[in-house]
C-alpha cells in the first residue's frame, strides 16, 4: 500500500471510530489529512453518495486542493461545505497534519450555555486534563464555515490550539497525526460528559492546582501520551479492526 493509500484508509478508520462513539449527528462531520509534501488534502466527502461517519470506507475519502476544489474522487461525492475549516488550518499551521470536525452533543451543550469545561479529574485521564489546562479555543459564531473568508476567520480564532469549541455547532481538533487529532476529539467529549454529569450531581470542584501541576508536568514536553498507541488500538478493536 502506498503512503497516500494508507493515509486514506486511516482517515476512513478515524471516521468509523468517531461514528461508532456517536461523536456526531447523522452523516455530518469530516476528518481530513494533509497529503505529505503537497498542497492537497484527503477528506471525507459529502454529497448524494456519501456514507455516515460510522460506515465510511476509503472510497468516501476524496482529494481536494487548498482552495477546497475536488481534484480526485468518485462521482456523487462532493467537497464538504466546511472544507475551509480544514484548508485554512493546513495553510496556516505547518504542524497540523490532521483535522477533525464533528458535532458532539454534550460539547455543543457547553458552547450553548457558555459554561467552561473545568479540570475535574486528574489520574482518571492526565492527557484529557492537559487538554483543558492548555486552554481551548472558541469560535463565537454559529454559522457554517463555507467560504475562504470564514475559513480564515475560524483559523485565527483557533490559533495554535489543539481544539476549538464552535458555538451552537461542534468542535474542531487538529494534530500532527490522524490518531492524535481523533483521540483529542474523543477526550474533549469525555471532558464535557464528566463536566455535564458532575453538574447534574452537585457542584463540580476543580482538582487542586498542585495536583494539576504534577499531572500536567508529567505529560510534558509536548509529546504523545505513553498511552496514545494503546488507546488508538482500543478504539480500533471496538470496530473489530486492527489499526491501519
Ligand atoms: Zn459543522
Amino acid at each position: 500500500m502506498s503512503d497516500v493509500s494508507r493515509l486514506r484508509e486511516l482517515v476512513a478508520q478515524s471516521c468509523r471510530v468517531l461514528g461508532k462513539l456517536n461523536l456526531t449527528k447523522e452523516p455530518s462531520g469530516h476528518v481530513s489529512a494533509r497529503v505529505p509534501g503537497e498542497d492537497r488534502v484527503l477528506i471525507k466527502a459529502r454529497g448524494p453518495e456519501e456514507s455516515g461517519l460510522r460506515f465510511v470506507s476509503a472510497r468516501d475519502i476524496i482529494t481536494v486542493d487548498f482552495q477546497g476544489k475536488k481534484v480526485a474522487g468518485d462521482d456523487g461525492l462532493e467537497t464538504p461545505q466546511e472544507v475551509f475549516i480544514h484548508t485554512w488550518l493546513y495553510k496556516t499551521r505547518p504542524d497540523v497534519h490532521c483535522v477533525v470536525h464533528v458535532h458532539p452533543l454534550t460539547v455543543v451543550l457547553f458552547t450553548i450555555c457558555d459554561k467552561p469545561l473545568l479540570p475535574l479529574y486528574g489520574a482518571y485521564d492526565p492527557s484529557g486534563l492537559r487538554l483543558l489546562t492548555d486552554g481551548l479555543a472558541t469560535y463565537p459564531r454559529s454559522i457554517t464555515v463555507s467560504n475562504e473568508q470564514l475559513g480564515e476567520e475560524f483559523a485565527k480564532a483557533m490559533g495554535n490550539k489543539q481544539s476549538c469549541l464552535m458555538r451552537g455547532h461542534g468542535i474542531t481538533t487538529a494534530g500532527p497525526a490522524v490518531e492524535e487529532a481523533t483521540l483529542t476529539a474523543i477526550k474533549l467529549n469525555d471532558a464535557a460528559e464528566i463536566n455535564y454529569r458532575a453538574a447534574l450531581l452537585g457542584t463540580p470542584r476543580p482538582i487542586p492546582p498542585e495536583d494539576i501541576e504534577i499531572l500536567v508536568g508529567k505529560a510534558r514536553p509536548n509529546t504523545r501520551s505513553v498511552h496514545a498507541n494503546s488507546n488508538w488500538r482500543y478504539y480500533c478493536k471496538l470496530l473489530d479492526e486492527e489499526p491501519v
